[in-house]
């Protein structure tokens, strides 16, 4: 591993440590670019798990100095982790232009209208929805990446019709766009579903360009053995494996 593009830290209010830590995790372990990439506030601060919107000036200061402390020793870019809300794609776009977070990551945690929890998924029809609505996503242009596109699987646990058209549909359209997609090391380390060797599988015949994100949210995580395991399950299934961003 010598990058990681996907990393949370305590201001995302569901994870430890601060900044500061994981850039030393990440220097101890040897990576040459790390992106600290947050759950997105959201206007309205409508989830109380995320930085709020009043923070963010404080975040960024914070990110910033870090940024120029450690210039000479690592490369620490910003992104954020972003739901695929149409409502919101020109704050996403501002978030870029304005202020330099340049990684925007399409993580759909929950489905476009806010009424669909997408960690748990019931039903094939939801499965269909998830995967119209990232491939929706993918095709503004606005992401750099896809986190975890088999996060249906956490709480619907078939591997049915629904979910290989589903990921099909994702892969095929990812891959048209040259837009990566990521193994999840935080599923795999807490044993959440995904990374599904099975969708993994399905992947190569879509060739789409991949990447291994470790989606840490404490410092100990952010370079563990399963972010090695993901990477090794790219080799096992011949998967195009990225390994930087550029
Ligand atoms: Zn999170
Ligand atoms: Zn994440």
């Amino acid at each position: 591993m010598i990058a990681n593009y996907h990393t949370h830290t305590r201001w995302c209010r569901h994870g430890s440590g601060e900044i500061e830590d994981y850039i030393r995790e990440a220097l101890s372990k040897g990576l040459e670019e790390l992106a600290i990439t947050e759950h997105v506030p959201l206007p309205g601060d409508p989830d109380s798990r995320r930085m709020y919107c009043h923070e963010f000036d404080a975040f960024d200061a914070e990110l910033n100095s870090l940024i120029e402390k450690y210039a000479d020793r690592i490369r620490v870019r910003k992104g954020f982790e972003c739901e695929y809300y149409p409502d919101l794609l020109a704050y996403y776009s501002r978030l870029r232009k304005q202020h330099g977070y340049e990684i925007l990551i399409l993580g759909h945690h929950t489905s476009a209208d806010r009424s669909i929890d997408n960690f748990a998924i019931r039903s094939p029809g939801e499965v269909s929805r998830y995967a119209m609505e990232v491939c929706e996503g993918l095709k503004t242009g606005v992401f750099t990446f896809l986190a975890h596109p088999d996060v249906p699987l956490c709480g619907y646990s078939y591997f049915d019709d629904a979910v290989t058209d589903a990921m099909s549909l994702i892969f095929e359209t990812a891959a048209t766009r040259n837009i990566p997609v990521e193994i999840n090391a935080n599923g795999l380390h807490y044993d959440r579903g995904y990374p599904s060797p099975r969708v993994w599988e399905l992947a190569r015949h879509y060739n789409p360009l991949c990447i291994v994100g470790s989606d840490a949210h404490h410092a100990a995580d952010l370079a563990c053995e399963s972010v090695d395991l993901c990477a090794d399950m790219a080799i096992q299934f011949g998967l195009n494996l990225q390994t930087l961003l550029p």
